[in-house]
């Protein structure tokens, strides 16, 4: 008798998404020797992008937000393979990774999103973004570089320009780098750095929305709006970012800003490998999928987290690019592609809105946890729960929990560390 050809589950991406499918397919299909699971992914790590901005920030060690993918697998059943996703054919089920190709009887796509450059209004040797450890390394070294080349300078135009701090993009990852970057500033390199007083020290958050924290609740914003005044954040809404140089910006045709510093934090769009399928996208390049989260033009493929464009019936509403839907959406496409191996009925993804936690620095947060608003240290407090009980691995909530006490008593670190930009 000839023993049943091997299915392959091929999964593309190890961030949430990804990670999520493969420990809940592996859950339930360990004792199935007919199928193989393969993880793809171009690090050998999984990034917990909620805590990326303290990175750049000083407050969280570097590898302290990265779990290693082999200790993630552990004794489960599943392969690992490193590499880059280049191309994808969906007639043939043939994926082509930077270390060989895979065939494939279902695919997950989950390999995220990057950072909008499109609206970029000219091109700049000093503009950073924040998307992946990379990112947060070299701006946290960018911004003590400044701070030392700032403490030496004795042309106050030119002191000024260093230390003028500019993040495009008023959203989640915006807000949350400006609170935390003016708490490095103040409660570690100041007292670094004896010659910089402190009133030139400027941080700027700009967007072109009449308000921060699109897309969340308007009371959260007004809330979230009024602390980053408090802490010295100067906001500057309705405004639009139409030149951009090596030294600096100009807004609205007009406002001209001085500075080493521009970070782009405005918005993202899909992976170029999953934006350039030949399915149905929307118009930041998420393929659409229906409500088992597959593309509806090949029912063996599933699309997931930033990756996928998913419309709740009822509502309306399209899903955000938030790790909370990326960790709840595997559960769904798991048991679908489990439910089509087994000659089952497959189950509809129903979606239900997550809480709205956005932090405000280490001492800070708003909240609108289903209608209750909060503000202030039990925010941050409840925060700080609900981002770590998603963290991977009892390993790294320990060594960031640590972090954040060594910093309480010895503020941050800032070694300057001898790596290149590039
Ligand atoms: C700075 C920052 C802060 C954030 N803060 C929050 C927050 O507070 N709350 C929240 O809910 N969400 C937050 N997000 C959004 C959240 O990170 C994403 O929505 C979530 O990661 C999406 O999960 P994903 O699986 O789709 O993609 P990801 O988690 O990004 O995973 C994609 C994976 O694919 C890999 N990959 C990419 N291209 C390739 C390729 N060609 N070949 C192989 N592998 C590839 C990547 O390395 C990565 O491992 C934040 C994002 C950032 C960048």
């Amino acid at each position: 008798m000839n023993a049943r050809p091997k299915r392959n589950i091929v999964v593309l991406g190890g961030g949430f998404g990804g990670v999520f499918s493969v420990i809940r397919l592996e859950q339930e299909l360990r004792h199935d020797p007919s199928v193989n699971i393969t993880l793809v992914s171009d690090q050998n790590f999984f990034l917990y992008t909620p805590f990326l901005h303290e990175v750049a920030t000083g407050g969280i060690e570097t590898r302290h937000i990265a779990y290693p993918l082999r200790r993630l697998r552990g004794k489960r059943h599943f392969n690992i393979q490193l590499g880059q996703v280049l191309d994808i054919d969906l007639k043939a089920r043939r994926v082509t990774v930077s270390t060989g190709t895979l065939d494939y009887d279902y695919l997950v796509l989950a390999l995220g999103s990057t950072t909008n450059m499109a609206e970029l209004p000219g091109a700049s040797s000093n503009i950073f973004t924040l998307k992946n450890l990379h990112d947060g390394i070299v701006l946290r070294n960018h911004v003590i570089r400044m701070f030392e080349l700032a403490d030496a300078e004795t042309d106050t135009k030119i002191k000024k320009q260093l230390l003028t701090f500019v993040v495009v993009g008023a959203g989640h990852t915006g807000v949350q780098l400006v609170t935390e970057l003016c708490s490095f500033v103040d409660h570690s390199l100041l007292k670094g750095y004896r010659r910089i007083d402190p009133a030139m020290v400027r941080v700027l958050l700009v967007d072109e929305a009449s308000h921060v924290l699109s897309g969340e609740d308007m009371k959260l914003a007004a809330v979230a709006l009024k602390h980053l005044h408090l802490q010295r954040v100067e906001t500057r809404l309705n405004s639009r970012v139409t030149r951009i140089w090596d030294h600096g910006l100009e807004l609205n045709h007009q406002e001209m800003e001085t500075t080493e510093t521009v970070v782009w934090a405005a918005g993202v769009v899909a992976n170029s490998v999953v934006a350039t399928l030949p399915v149905a996208k929307d118009e930041k390049g998420r393929v659409i999928v229906d409500q088992y989260l597959r593309l509806p033009e090949y029912h063996c493929v599933y699309a997931l987290g930033d990756n996928a464009h998913f419309s709740d019936r009822k509502t309306g509403l399209v899903l955000p690019p938030r790790a909370h839907y990326a960790v709840r959406q595997p559960k769904t496409v798991a048991t679908n592609i489990i439910g089509d191996l087994r000659g089952k009925p497959l189950r509809k993804y129903h979606f239900r809105k997550a809480a709205e936690l956005v932090s405000l620095g280490p001492r800070n947060a708003v909240l609108n946890l289903y209608g209750l608003h909060m503000s202030g240290l039990p925010a941050r407090f409840i925060w700080l729960v609900g981002y770590l009980s998603i963290m991977m691995g009892l390993y790294n909530r320990t060594r960031v929990l640590t972090d954040w006490m060594l910093n309480l008593i010895f503020g941050r670190d800032n070694t300057l560390l001898p790596i290149d930009r590039r």
